[in-house]
């Protein structure tokens, strides 16, 4: 029997040598800041546009600080204006409803189905009660919706749709890149998302002048003709005076350390696929687990893995995650009554003031998430699936 796991659920791969070897060219000449360049240079922040651009299809990519500036300027440059309504699933991260306060508007949350995705039929209701113009659709944990049929609903509704992405970059619906279905969507490159800056984020449009308020938005100084992957100077023009400097640029020392990251990433993905797929293999068919539903046509990128305890009690639960814990093995649940770390739903976001979602309340209640660092091998995932399941089903083997 395995006592103890003892890898750490937080530790992420180094970065890599030829990551490290740009950074060090770009420390090197000292032109950090993205419009500092030298003569027909064209700097790392607009090579890696251009790069992100190539890999999701997307016509416009701007690099911004963080993914939480993304979505704030995506909400902005779809000019939502204080007091509006703005449409959200309600499993989502504190970023999300953060963005959405941070420009004065009014979150409304939908609920979520047992597949950790949003409720078709509330959101539908909620669009009409709310008369909310945009739904941010957060992916949380790599959770995508049937994208299609998101697409259709917000077409008869006349929503725009601003996806989250921080936990699908480098997944894909259809084989459409996550981020391809709505008119916008935000990526984080934050040290526990897909390629790791630190921090970081990517806004992807194919709409020129939502990409040109947002390149204005993060603090273009009027230089945005020297971005990689941005709209022509004239798309600019009508907007350049009206648009406030809110600085949340990336420099360029972040998006050299990403380019080779991002090169890797399809790899990446492969191996965290192996990584979650042994996850799985090892907790299927335990009585009272139950396992994330995914749709088929979805490539989810398993950087994380969640299960349902659904018929636990929260003292239960309690008692699980302390037995767990003590073996090495670091669960997070969502039907904590109080925010843990990093872990928090939106009964804890009190500015957001949301009515309850029995029906999110109830999911959240039993779930239970863990990080898959790609520190972890395969045998790693078998180690923790076992210790799970003898606590779990209290027999040790
Ligand atoms: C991390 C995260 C974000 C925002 O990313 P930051 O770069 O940390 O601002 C947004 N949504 C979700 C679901 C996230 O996990």
């Amino acid at each position: 029997m395995v006592h103890r796991f003892e890898g750490s659920f937080t530790q992420q791969e180094p970065i890599p040598e030829a990551a490290v070897d740009a950074a060090t060219a770009v420390l090197n000449h000292g032109r950090l800041h993205r419009y500092n360049l030298a003569e027909d240079e064209v700097g790392e922040a607009s090579l890696l546009e251009r790069e992100f651009a190539a890999f999701t299809g997307a016509r416009y990519v701007l690099a911004m600080a963080s993914g939480g500036q993304a979505l704030a300027a995506a909400l902005r440059a779809y000019d939502v204006r204080p007091g509006d309504a703005v449409l959200s699933n309600a499993f989502t991260l504190a970023p999300v409803p953060g963005a959405i306060a941070g420009v004065g508007a009014r979150v409304v949350f939908v609920e979520t189905t047992e597949s950790l995705t949003i409720d078709f039929a509330h959101l539908e209701e909620m669009a009409e009660v709310s008369g909310a113009r945009v739904l941010m659709l957060s992916h949380m944990r790599g959770h995508e919706p049937d994208m299609d049929r998101v697409m259709r609903i917000a077409r008869d509704l006349g929503i725009v749709v601003i996806e989250d992405c921080a936990h699908t970059m480098g997944g894909s619906w259809r084989g459409v890149a996550s981020g391809r279905h709505g008119a916008a969507a935000c990526y984080s490159t934050q040290t526990y998302k897909h390629i790791n800056s630190g921090e970081g984020g990517l806004l992807a449009t194919d709409d020129p002048e939502v990409a040109a308020r947002a390149t204005l938005l993060s603090g273009s100084y009027m230089l945005y003709e020297r971005h990689g992957a941005g709209p022509d100077a004239d798309v600019f023009e009508a907007i350049r005076d009206f648009t406030p400097n809110l600085s949340g640029r990336m420099d360029n020392l972040r998006a050299a350390i990403l380019r080779p990251q991002l090169a890797a990433l399809p790899a990446r993905v492969k191996r965290w696929a192996d990584l979650h797929d042994a996850m799985e293999d090892g907790l299927r068919d335990l009585p009272r687990l139950s396992l994330i539903d995914r749709h088929p046509d979805l490539v989810r990128v398993g950087s994380s893995f969640q299960f349902r305890l659904p018929d636990h009690e929260a003292n239960e639960i309690e008692a699980l995650l302390d037995r767990c814990a003590r073996r090495g093995v670091e669960l997070k649940w969502f039907g904590a009554a109080r925010a843990h770390g990093f872990t928090s739903t939106y009964r804890h976001w009190a500015y957001a003031d949301s009515p309850a979602l029995p029906q999110t309340d109830q999911v959240t209640a039993g779930l239970l998430d863990m990080r898959l660092p790609l520190t972890f091998s395969k045998e790693d995932c078998e180690v923790i699936a076992r210790i799970i399941r003898e606590e779990v089903s209290g027999k040790r083997r």
